[in-house]
């Protein structure tokens, strides 16, 4: 950003390392896998964002895009298709980091879950008592208008019908437990309702 302060600079260099850092842990989990995925940070009136079609689990530097949190910017045709979800949570909120993955059991229960989820193991209740699901095309308007509505009233983590996740967070590192939070309560209820494994 060619007006930012000494100060945005260098929490905008801060962002990108932790946005990276973070990356390759999504990765290292299998929380992400090839295009699928994407991650924010909002920097005073600033967004940093992945980029369309990068792999997350092996992020850099030029992989990443500065656009302002309004609308417009030259470079908003470089950014992933869910800026406009990005965007609106932070619009909504005072969110400072947002992860979208279709990690493999949010992606499962994502097939079957309706209005709301709620986890049935003790870690992920005490964290996200109740997850909202909310249901429209990815890269929409529609979209980013029902997660950030969802954003708005409170729920930090929201599934989306038949895609995948949005978690959005005060920092990278919250938004990325909250990624590994919801993966773990999706296989646990997974898991419980198909009977486990029989030992
Ligand atoms: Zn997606």
């Amino acid at each position: 950003m060619p007006n930012c302060s000494h100060d945005e600079q260098d929490a905008i260099m801060r962002a990108k390392r932790e946005l990276i850092l973070y990356a390759r842990r999504l990765g290292h989990h299998h929380l992400v896998m090839g295009h699928g995925g994407n991650m924010s940070a909002r920097i005073g009136n600033a967004i940093i964002i992945t980029k369309h079609g990068v792999h997350i689990e092996s992020l850099s530097e030029e992989d990443l895009v500065i656009i302002p949190l309004s609308s417009g910017g030259d470079m908003e045709y470089l950014a992933s298709v869910e800026l406009p979800v990005h965007r609106a949570i932070y619009l909504k909120t005072s969110s400072r980091a947002i992860i979208h993955t279709h990690s493999p059991y949010v992606a499962a229960l994502a097939q079957v879950v309706r209005r709301y989820f709620k986890p049935v193991d003790e870690e992920s209740r005490r964290a996200i008592p109740l997850v909202p699901v909310v249901e429209a095309p990815p890269g929409t308007m529609e979209l980013a208008k029902r997660v950030s509505r969802r954003a708005e009233e409170g729920f930090k983590v929201i599934l989306v019908k038949g895609h995948g996740v949005f978690v959005h967070g005060d920092s990278i590192r919250e938004a990325y437990t909250l990624a590994c939070l919801i993966e773990h309560a999706a296989r646990t209820w997974l898991l419980s309702i198909h009977g486990g494994f029989h030992l």
